[in-house]
């Protein structure tokens, strides 16, 4: 199957000749014939099958009949998160090169004034996070009222952040004839009730992301008591030593933990960028800038910040908090060994992480080896220290949320954003990183399981500590696990990855 059976517009083929594509992912296969029919799509697809262009090919086609008027947009795409909206909008810019259409990006973050200016001119295609839509829509300087195809893509994590009452006020504020097209990871029964009060009679296509992603990945676990500035110690430590060293993602569990950890690198003279639903939108493209860009070498991440996002292969991960849930482990580690490269992900574990671990360890289907002696987790019961649950106390706000959010009550959420000062994500004039003295490692090899999906869940607040821990120090590995075959996948955009062909299953919903 090539692209010029689909039924898109010559423009569009031109813009994909360009972009080297040769063959349809199966996702794209199956949704455009069906978008370019307008029907409704119900897509079943995470980050990485190529679902984006899926939507952005057919839009493009349609967008070629007919203008836009002004304030008054003719498509609307929502997405959870500004960083995404932003890809999205890289996306048209891609594809969208021979054609002449407004596209507008409404997000948090960014001046009122000129989003408005944009909007006034006509917009043909409207890229937003819900709540600064709503923003605009409540002042009147927005009808929706003329969207012809709605899209609301990454569902499941619009559930995770909140959003599902903006979205479906959002849903009040269209047409009702209009054609909409719905992209979810997952399909938990919340997400089912939105798609069924969304979508008339849909097709329903589900693409599974492959477990199998060729890559060599290199987990390594090592104990570190529950203090933080030892954590932070031992974090240096490792960093220092790691071998092939080229940049990194730090992950931990907590915004404040962010802002902190990346406060404390910049002091030792490591060059990081930091990554949270909190700082504004300036200082987070200019984080992410500066990672992709080579001028970080760190970049300490929150899961919902560094999520769906398109970060380039980085040789090490670095968990500094385990995280709850064994999904998000191998989410994190699959940013790395990424493209046939080998990578390193090491995760720090205090004596409270030791459930978080076993979880993981059985997800992965074995054990993680240890640098130097395991973490106990005896200290853990001692202070009755239970892993803590994965879901939030009812009522209480997922820690990412208040950076994008609305409040419960309907009103902007203001209060999160811009509370981190821009200085903390400017690249800093520091140091760069170099590998230097290897710790003692066999460097076990093992398969890189991907992520069977992104799952939405609610983020907890640490209450239990554990009773702090004498350190270990991170000299001795164990348990060598067996090499895995190299890469399939290609790094740039003119191969199709081998995981984007898997097959499809498609049925009316
Ligand atoms: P997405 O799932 O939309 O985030 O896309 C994942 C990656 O696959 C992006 O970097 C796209 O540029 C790339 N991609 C999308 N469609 C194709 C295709 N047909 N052939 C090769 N690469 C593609």
């Amino acid at each position: 199957m090539s692209f010029s059976h689909l039924g898109l517009s010559d423009k569009v083929i031109g813009a994909i000749d360009a972009a080297g594509y040769k063959t349809p992912t199966p996702i794209q296969e199956q949704a455009i014939p069906h978008v370019l029919a307008r029907r409704d799509v119900l897509g079943i697809a995470q980050t990485g099958t190529g679902k984006t262009a899926a939507f952005v090919l057919p839009m493009l086609t349609m967008l070629e009949k007919g203008r836009a008027r002004a304030r008054m947009p003719r498509t609307l795409i929502l997405e959870p998160t500004r960083e995404l909206a932003a890809q999205v909008e890289e996306q048209f810019d891609k594809y969208g090169k021979n054609h002449k259409l407004n596209v507008a990006l409404i997000i948090g973050g960014v001046s009122f004034g000129d989003q408005d200016m944009k909007l006034v001119r006509g917009v043909d295609v409207l890229i937003a996070t819900p709540g600064r839509l709503l923003d605009h829509s409540e002042r009147g300087r927005l009808l929706l009222s003329g969207v012809e195809l709605l899209i609301i893509d990454e569902a499941d994590r619009m559930l995770d952040m909140g959003f599902i009452p903006d979205i479906e006020r959002i849903g009040k504020l269209v047409p009702f004839t209009r054609q909409t097209l719905f992209f979810t990871a997952t399909m938990p029964p919340e997400i089912q009730r939105i798609a069924d009060n969304f979508l008339h009679n849909p097709v329903r296509i589900e693409v599974s992301k492959p477990a199998t992603a060729a890559t060599t990945i290199t987990q390594l676990q090592c104990a570190v008591g529950r203090e933080g500035h030892e954590k932070r110690d031992t974090l240096r430590r490792i960093i220092r030593a790691a071998e092939n060293f080229k940049n990194a993602i730090i992950f931990c569990n907590r915004k404040r933990e962010v802002a902190l950890l990346h406060k404390s690198l910049v002091s030792h003279g490591f060059n990081a960028v930091a990554l949270h639903g909190d700082l504004d939108q300036s200082a987070r493209t200019a984080a992410l800038e500066a990672f992709r860009n080579g001028t970080a070498k760190l970049l300490i991440a929150s899961d919902v910040a560094a999520r769906g996002l398109d970060i380039p292969a980085v040789s090490h991960v670095f968990n500094f908090d385990v995280p709850h849930h064994p999904d998000d482990y191998v989410h994190r580690i699959g940013r790395t060994g990424r493209a046939g490269l080998t990578g390193t992900a090491i995760s720090l574990v205090a004596p409270i992480d030791a459930k978080s671990v076993q979880a993981i360890e059985n997800l992965m289907g074995m054990p993680i080896p240890w640098i130097g002696e395991p973490a106990k987790a005896e200290a853990a019961e001692a202070t009755g220290g239970e892993p803590r649950p994965n879901r939030r106390p009812p009522g209480e706000r997922s820690s990412e949320r208040s950076g994008e959010g609305r409040s419960s009550r309907g009103g902007r959420n203001r209060g999160g954003r811009d509370r981190q000062p821009r200085q903390d994500a400017a690249p800093q004039e520091q140091v760069p990183l170099e590998a230097k003295a290897p710790v003692e490692q066999p460097q076990p090899h093992v398969d890189q399981a991907q992520p069977a999906r992104e799952q939405p869940r609610h983020r907890p607040d640490s209450r239990h500590e554990p009773k702090r821990q004498p350190e270990k120090s991170p000299v001795r590995t164990s348990q060598p696990q067996p090499k895995r075959e190299p890469a399939a996948e290609e790094p740039d955009g003119s191969h199709l990855p081998a995981f984007l062909l898997r097959p499809v299953t498609i049925k009316s919903a």
